[in-house]
C-alpha cells in the first residue's frame, strides 16, 4: 500500500476532529450543530482549502493578509466564509474586507472604523470580534466584541454586534478556567447586546474545554492539516 493521498489524509483528520467535537458537545450537553468548525489554513496551500471544502468544510481562517488574499482569490469559486484571525494594520482593512466575512482579532476602535468603511465600500457584510484582554499577558486572553456589520446600502454599518472570546487565555491559567471566564464575560456582554452569541475559542489542543465552556466557533489548524513547518 502506498502513502495515503492528501485527500485521504485530510478526510481522516476532518473525521477525527468532527468526532472530537461531537464527543465534547455530548459531554457538555450541547447540540453539535451549535458548534462551527473553522479550518485554520495558514501556511498551507489553497489546494488544501479546496480539498477540505470538497469534504464539507465551509469556514476557514488565515492570520496574515498577504497570504490570505491570494488564497481567497484562488478559491473565489467556492462558497467559503473566511475568518481573519491575525494582527491587522488599518491600512490592510480594505484588502481584508474584500474576502473576509469575519475579523476575529480587532483590538482597537480605529480598526473597527477602518473595517466598517472598507466593508461598506466593498459592499460586503463583515462581522468583528474585538479582543478584550484579561491581564497584561499581551495578546493571550481575549474576548470578542463585534464591530461593523456593514451591508449593502447600510453605509454607516450597524452598531457593534457582540461576539464572544477569541483566542485562549493567559498561559499560566488552565484553559478550562480561562474559557469559563470568557463564557462569563460573554454572558454579561450578551445581556446588553442580545445578538452577541458568537464565542470563538479553542484550538487543536484545547477545543474540547472551549466547547465545554460554551464556544460556538473552534479554530483548528494542526489537528486538521498537520504540523506545518514553521515558516512564519
Ligand atoms: C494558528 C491559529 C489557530 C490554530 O492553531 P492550532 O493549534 O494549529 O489548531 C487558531 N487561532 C489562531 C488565532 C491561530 O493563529
Amino acid at each position: 500500500m502506498g502513502e495515503p493521498s492528501r485527500t485521504e489524509e485530510l478526510a481522516n483528520n476532518l473525521c477525527l476532529v468532527r468526532e472530537r467535537i461531537a464527543a465534547a458537545a455530548r459531554s457538555a450537553g450541547r447540540r453539535v450543530d451549535e458548534i462551527t468548525l473553522i479550518g485554520v489554513t495558514k501556511g498551507w496551500p489553497a489546494d488544501d482549502v479546496r480539498i477540505l471544502h470538497g469534504l464539507g468544510l465551509k469556514h476557514f481562517a488565515e492570520n496574515i493578509d498577504q497570504h490570505a488574499a491570494p488564497k481567497a482569490e484562488a478559491c473565489r469559486d467556492l462558497d467559503i466564509e473566511w475568518h481573519f484571525v491575525g494582527q491587522l494594520q488599518s491600512n490592510k482593512a480594505a484588502s481584508v474586507a474584500r474576502y473576509a466575512s469575519v475579523v476575529q482579532s480587532v483590538d482597537r476602535a480605529s480598526l473597527v472604523h477602518a473595517l466598517s468603511k472598507a466593508a461598506s465600500r466593498a459592499e460586503r457584510s463583515l462581522d468583528c470580534l474585538v479582543q478584550v484582554k484579561f491581564d497584561s499577558d499581551q495578546g493571550r486572553g481575549r474576548i470578542g466584541r463585534a464591530g461593523p456589520r456593514s451591508r449593502r446600502g447600510d453605509r454607516s454599518g450597524r452598531g457593534p454586534s457582540v461576539h464572544g472570546p477569541h483566542d485562549r487565555g493567559p498561559i499560566d491559567s488552565a484553559p478550562s478556567e480561562v474559557f469559563s471566564r470568557f463564557a462569563d464575560l460573554s454572558r454579561s456582554v450578551r445581556a446588553v447586546h442580545s445578538e452577541a452569541g458568537l464565542i470563538s475559542a479553542g484550538m487543536s489542543g484545547d477545543f474540547e474545554e472551549a466547547i465545554c465552556a460554551g464556544a460556538t466557533h473552534v479554530r483548528v489548524g494542526s489537528a486538521l492539516l498537520g504540523e506545518r513547518i514553521k515558516l512564519r
